[in-house]
């Protein structure tokens, strides 16, 4: 099947795209790697009235660090990220890289943007998932100018409409992870290899002197409409032992509070099961980073 009949333009600037998105309405739709809007245009599933294809803004393919954190543009790529000469290939931010490298086969990380995935909103999609783990915060531009919308609030879930609080007129131009995550990891569970994950687990653990839990974040995917952060866990686990029996007790914690959607690639039940193997894996990688003895 082909694409029904669609407009493109490839505006010059930011401002310009924005411009464009206004131009041809809500129908339009931004055009960044393609890995994922394409497929849908090709089976039809969407019939967009005009592609704003944001190639030339080359200014948003770039990564920096700054005071606040690790800033990707928009346009970088999954491989840009992935390679030990790479931008992000300091050890503060491994997981990064790590992340990168979950994502689908070489031919779609060289295309496919961490812009387009988080505003893809996927609920198991890697970025979406290390997004929330990490408190980014995801910068839209639209016609009255730039929002920071953190990632907590960025994905509102898959049912019924948009994944995401991105505008139809809004354009993602960058991402900022606040803070260096050393001791973060990320696994996952896919049936097959290099396709989107059931499940995916992240945990991010910092031992205090005495061995014990300071602090602890923990995410999920595929465990809801969209990524998900355990809260409740998260502050029951500080103050623990550091011991080998804590990324078991954590993942019991964790999987009482959800109630994973029942869909056509898995049952609730088996999600439920996938939850805590692969919170469990999670915990125990963060917890060598944090204590590599
Ligand atoms: C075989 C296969 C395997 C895959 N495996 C994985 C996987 O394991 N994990 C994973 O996460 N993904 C996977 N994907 C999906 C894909 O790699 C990502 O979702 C993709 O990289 C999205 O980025 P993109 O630049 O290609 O976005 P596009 O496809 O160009 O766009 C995706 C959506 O985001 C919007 N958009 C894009 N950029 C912006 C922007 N800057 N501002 C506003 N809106 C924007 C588009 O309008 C569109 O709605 C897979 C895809 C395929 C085909």
């Amino acid at each position: 099947m082909r694409p029904t009949r669609f407009a493109y333009v490839q505006p010059e600037s930011v401002e310009d795209a924005v411009a464009c998105l206004r131009t041809h309405g809500p129908d339009a739709r931004v055009l960044a790697g393609g890995q994922s809007l394409l497929p849908l245009l090709n089976r039809r599933l969407l019939r967009p009235a005009a592609l704003v294809d944001l190639r030339r803004l080359t200014g948003l393919r770039k990564v920096r660090q700054d005071g606040s954190g690790l800033r990707i543009g928009a346009l970088t790529t999954h491989h840009d990220l992935e390679t030990p000469q790479g931008p992000a290939a300091h050890p503060d931010w491994a997981v990064l890289a790590q992340t990168a490298r979950l994502v689908g086969h070489l031919p779609i990380r060289t295309r496919g943007t961490v812009g387009g995935s988080l505003a893809h909103g996927d609920p198991v999609a890697e970025w979406c998932l290390l997004a929330v783990l990490l408190d980014a915060e995801i910068t839209a531009t639209g016609p009255d100018g730039s929002r920071t919308i953190t990632a907590d609030r960025f994905f509102t879930g898959a049912t019924n409409g948009p994944r995401t609080a991105l505008r139809w007129d809004e354009i993602i131009t960058e991402v900022l992870f606040p803070a260096p995550a050393p001791t973060s990891a990320l696994v996952e569970f896919s049936p097959q290899d290099k396709e989107l994950p059931l499940v995916a687990a992240a945990a991010e653990v910092r031992l205090a002197a005495d061995g014990t839990v300071a602090a602890v974040r923990l995410a999920l995917a595929g465990a809801a409409d969209r990524p998900v952060r355990a809260r409740a866990a998260e502050r029951a686990l500080v103050g623990r032992p550091a011991d080998t029996a804590l990324p078991e007790a954590a993942a019991s914690l964790v999987v009482r509070s959800l109630t994973p959607p029942d869909d056509a690639r898995a049952s609730s039940g088996y999600r439920r099961e996938l939850a805590t193997v692969l919170t469990t894996r999670a915990l125990r990688a963060s917890l060598r980073k944090a204590d590599p003895r």
